[in-house]
């Protein structure tokens, strides 16, 4: 009851925006992408409102270059549609359309309300979840449903003016995330926004609003509620943010890596699990701020890698011979992981081999570091060969060796090779001894 009370005040839009002109805010039109410009105003000279709205506002604000633009309209999406040859409506669950322009895409959403009002309460779990997401609105509610304050910016580039429903502004410039409405009525009905506090906070170099943090540490377990696929897509924003390691530790702090990676806890507190996930992290933060690619098969692995290496241990305690203790391990770790956080078939599969080459790194002799520099996966392999050796798991000279062996010329490679071992060995060599540690 009290809590409907409340969600009633809180979730009453104000009366009207506030429009901040061009001296206010200092966002010049020519920041927005050509495209972007162009979808407003043909929108606009069609007669339909048209804003530039969400991350690109709140990153032209902090003076960021924004990944991406997306527009926000009155105009339903087959109108959309009508006004630009080259665009397509995409999403069942919400039509949005997406209007390519170069190798630009703009993605145009028609303004919504949320659905979690009380009349329509039959769209939300016993949680609070909003099940049937999101139906069309009007400008001011389409603010409302928006997360945080500094998301729910509007900026129009032909008056080069921001409308801001939720002091989204002040917010901006003062650093901190607040939720719009009632924060945990908000997570509630969208679990996921835990994830993003976090994710801008550590982005964003900004702080949570005391209200805004307050509810996550006990609302933590309703990540678990939430489909896994779209976890996975959240997660890997988190990772792929250009700030994952401070997100990481944020996350855990927030205690909302259970329903994630379940082991994080054990791993970051082994010294050697620490500093393998941090170096990789730190690694992946560094390539992105230089905008080269990653992989998050790649980060995956490294984030499951303790977890098989414990499984791993323990086949091969019980007497199971390394290789098949080691796939067993993997499959067991990554069926388990499925059911949290759904990591697609496309990358479990590169996982699955960039671990699976790990104990042929150990195998030195003969035809067989040949083999594995042919390897398509081989580059992947090695790199994660090197975090291992970085974290003290496998003898540095090994990475070494590696390193040396790939660049070197045919006749030094042979020179390289290690003895082959004595025939009573070499038989056991087909079960190579794998682990380490
Ligand atoms: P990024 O720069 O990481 O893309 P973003 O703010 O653009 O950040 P998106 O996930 O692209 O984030 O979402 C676009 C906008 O949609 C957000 O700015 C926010 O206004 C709104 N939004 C996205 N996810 C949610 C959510 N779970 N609940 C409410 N609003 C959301
Ligand atoms: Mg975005």
């Amino acid at each position: 009851m009290i809590r409907k009370i409340i969600r009633r005040i809180f979730d009453k839009p104000k009366s009207g925006p506030v429009i901040l002109p061009l001296k206010k805010h200092g966002i010049h039109k020519e920041d927005v992408s050509v495209c972007a410009r162009k979808v407003t105003s043909s929108l606009q000279e069609a007669g339909f409102s048209a804003f530039i709205v969400g991350g690109a506002v709140r990153d032209l604000v902090l003076g960021r270059k924004p990944k991406d633009f997306d527009v926000a309209t009155d105009a339903d999406p087959d109108e959309v549609r009508a006004i630009f040859r080259r665009s397509r409506i995409i999403g069942r669950r919400f039509r949005l359309v997406h209007v390519l322009c170069g190798a630009e895409v703009i993605e145009v959403s028609t303004f919504r309300r949320s659905h979690a009002s009380e009349e329509e309460a039959e769209s939300v779990d016993v949680h609070g979840r909003v099940l049937a997401d999101n139906v069309f609105g009007n400008q001011e509610e389409d603010a409302q449903r928006r997360d945080f304050t500094i998301n729910a910016l509007f900026y129009d580039p032909s008056t080069e003016e921001i409308w801001d429903y939720h002091d989204g502004f002040a917010d901006l410039k003062a650093s901190k995330i607040r939720m719009i409405g009632d924060p945990e009525t908000r997570y509630r009905e969208d679990p996921v926004r835990m994830l993003r506090a976090v994710r801008f906070a550590a982005k964003l170099g900004m702080k949570l609003d005391r209200e805004t943090e307050a509810p996550i540490r006990s609302l933590g377990e309703l990540l678990s509620h939430v489909p896994a696929a779209r976890l996975f897509e959240e997660m890997l924003k988190l990772l792929m943010s250009g700030h994952s390691t401070e997100c990481i530790p944020e996350l855990r702090r927030a205690g909302l890596h259970h329903g994630l990676l379940p082991m994080l806890d054990v791993i970051l507190e082994q010294p050697m699990g620490e500093r393998f996930v941090m170096a990789a992290l730190k690694n992946t933060d560094e390539r992105i701020g230089e905008e080269k690619p990653v992989s998050p098969a790649f980060l995956f692995a490294v984030l499951l890698w303790h977890e098989v290496l414990a499984l791993w241990k323990l086949g091969q305690e019980k007497g199971e011979r390394p290789i098949p203790a080691l796939y067993e391990a993997m499959d067991k770790v990554l069926d388990a992981q499925q059911e949290m956080l759904a990591i697609p078939r496309r990358y479990t599969t590169t996982m699955k081999e960039i671990w699976g080459l790990q104990p042929r790194f150990l195998q030195r002799s003969g035809r067989r570091p040949f083999q594995l520099i042919e390897h398509p996966r081989f580059r992947a392999g090695y790199d994660f060969l090197t975090l291992r050796a970085q974290s003290g798991e496998v003898d540095p000279e090994i990475g070494k060796w590696w390193e040396d062996f790939q660049f070197a010329s045919g006749e030094v490679r042979e020179s390289m090779l290690l003895e082959e071992e004595a025939p009573k060995r070499r038989r056991r060599r087909r079960r190579p001894k794998a682990v380490e540690a």
